[in-house]
Order: structure tokens, then C-alpha cells, then sequence
């Protein structure tokens, strides 16, 4: 039997809001467009958030109606607090992702909140969704588990209480984010096979950064403690600051190729998925977009896997 992973495309989300430009709104459409067209069948459309903060998702609304019209397709959106998630249910959204920082001192400077408040916010997003739209899924995404650039280490112990205490405040899942883009596969062994220890089934994605270039590794090791959700950015969108030629995100095609090599099923197209560059190359002009496997080209006889 063929294994399956689903690849969850955050770039509209986490691509968009970690550059300078904004993304036009019908470009963003266009992308999302050839990014369905692929054979993504989740994606992180936007984030909730006041648009004096983050200028580049003021359109989160349309961008979620447009995309509300693909049939089958999840349709994600960050949210930072009830506040954004009022709006993101209102838009419509299939799924929230609420980012819950497992470093006190990154939830302290990024949200303004400890962990425990940050706990208790979420707590009212569940009851929230429990009262208007209970056909919703609330995934915490704990952030800066794998180490911190305030703080440093991420003692394991922090990351599963913190995993165990967002499954006590009624989440659906709980994944673990590599914000800073500081694991390495040994560690996110380990730590996926504790978390799942705690919270078995709610164990959610694997959202890995390719800062220092263990990207796929790090997916890779995941895949191997039974991880089949993970989050990846086209063309790797978003950079990273401290890393000049290295992506942020995992790259999406990079990671396809991977798992199809492997005969892993994603369900993406990848010709298709490189056809999406061009969209998201014209919407973005000058901005770098990275991948290893779109520079190459697909080997000679490469056979994507079947189900
Ligand atoms: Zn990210």
C-alpha cells in the first residue's frame, strides 16, 4: 500500500506576510488558482490580523471567498487571537491555526502574552467556534518548539506540556513549528514521538524552515515517527533575513519531489506546481523564489507515485 502525506501549502499565509511587497489581491487568486490547479488541497490563504500591522493580508477576506469557491479544498487562515478569529469565521475559513509559542520569552515579544494566556485565548477561540461553527477545526501550531532566537534552547518538557495543555483547551491538532528554522532530524524525532506519546492522534503538522538547509531532513525524519501532515511555501517564499540564499519555508516543489521520489503520495502535479511559479513570479516581480528540484528539472524517467 502506497502512503499518503498531505501537503499543506502555507505560502499565501506565511510566503506573503514575511516580505516587504504586498501581493496584489488578484494575484494572490491567480496564484491560488495554480496552486488548486496542482493538486494542493490545503492551503493557508491569509492571516487575521489588523491591517496597520500587516498591510500585505488587509484583502484576508476576499482572498478566502475566492477561495472558498474550489471544491475540496481546505481552506486555512492564521489567527493570532478571538479577535482574528471572529473575522476568519465570519470569511468562512474550513480551519484556524492559532500560533502558540513554546518560548516564553518569543510568546512574551510576538504577542505580548505569556504561554499560559495564550492557552487561555485559545480556549475562547474553541468555545467560539463550539457556538458558531462547530463544523470548524482549531489547530495550535506551537511555535519555536524545536529552539528559540531570544531564549535559545526549548527544553522538550516545555513543548509537550504546552502540546498536552492545548489539547486540554479543546484544539484539534497541535503541530510543531520550526519558526527559526533550528532543528535538526534527531530532535524532531524525539520530540514527535513524545508529543504523540501525550496527545496521540491530535499530533498535527510538521511545519519545518530551511534556514541552515535541514528542511527536508528535518520532514524527513517526521515522515519516519509518523508525522503526515506538512506545512511547505512555493518557491519558498518569505527568505530569511539572517540566512541571505536561504529559503524560510520548506520548499514546496523540493518537498513533492521527495516524497513522489520516495513513491509517497501527495497528490500534487508536479509540472503543474512548477507552472505555479509563474503566477507567483508575476505577482511578486524581483522577488527571489527558491527550490532546488525547479532548477533542475524532474530526473530522466521520473515516475510520480500512484495510490
Ligand atoms: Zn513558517
Amino acid at each position: 500500500m502506497t502512503d499518503t502525506v498531505l501537503i499543506s501549502e502555507v505560502g499565501p499565509r506565511d510566503g506573503l506576510q514575511s516580505i516587504q511587497a504586498t501581493m496584489p489581491t488578484a494575484a494572490k487568486r491567480a496564484w491560488i488558482d495554480a496552486l488548486y490547479a496542482a493538486g494542493l488541497r490545503e492551503i493557508e490563504v491569509a492571516s487575521f490580523v489588523p491591517a496597520r500591522l500587516l498591510p500585505q493580508m488587509a484583502d484576508a477576506a476576499e482572498v478566502v471567498r475566492h477561495a472558498l469557491t474550489k471544491p475540496g479544498l481546505t481552506v486555512m487562515a492564521l489567527v493570532p487571537n478571538l479577535r482574528g478569529a471572529e473575522a476568519a469565521l465570519a470569511a468562512g475559513v474550513h480551519k484556524l491555526t492559532l500560533p502558540v509559542s513554546a518560548s516564553e520569552a518569543h510568546s512574551l515579544a510576538n504577542v505580548r502574552k505569556s504561554r499560559a494566556d495564550m492557552v487561555e485565548e485559545l480556549r475562547h477561540v474553541v468555545r467560539l467556534r463550539d457556538a458558531h461553527a462547530p463544523q470548524v477545526k482549531v489547530e495550535a501550531g506551537l511555535s519555536t518548539a524545536f529552539g528559540c532566537t531570544l531564549q535559545g534552547v526549548v527544553p522538550d518538557d516545555d513543548v509537550v506540556r504546552l502540546a498536552a495543555a492545548v489539547v486540554e483547551a479543546g484544539v484539534d491538532e497541535a503541530g510543531l513549528s520550526d519558526t527559526t528554522g533550528m532543528a535538526n532530524p534527531a530532535q524532531v524525532r524525539r520530540l514527535f514521538t513524545r508529543v504523540r506519546a501525550e496527545i496521540g492522534p491530535r499530533t498535527g503538522a510538521a511545519h519545518m524552515h530551511n534556514t541552515r538547509g535541514l528542511g527536508l531532513a528535518n520532514c524527513l525524519a517526521a515522515f519516519d515517527v509518523g508525522v503526515r501532515t506538512f506545512d511547505s511555501s512555493q518557491g519558498g517564499l518569505g527568505g530569511c533575513p539572517f540566512a541571505p540564499g536561504a529559503s524560510g519555508n520548506v520548499v514546496t516543489e523540493d518537498l513533492v519531489f521527495m516524497f513522489e521520489a520516495m513513491g509517497v503520495h501527495t497528490g500534487v502535479d508536479l509540472p503543474r506546481l512548477m507552472a505555479a511559479r509563474e503566477p507567483l513570479r508575476r505577482g511578486l516581480p524581483g522577488e527571489p523564489l527558491y527550490g532546488m528540484t525547479p532548477e533542475a528539472g524532474l530526473p530522466k524517467g521520473f515516475v510520480a507515485a500512484t495510490v
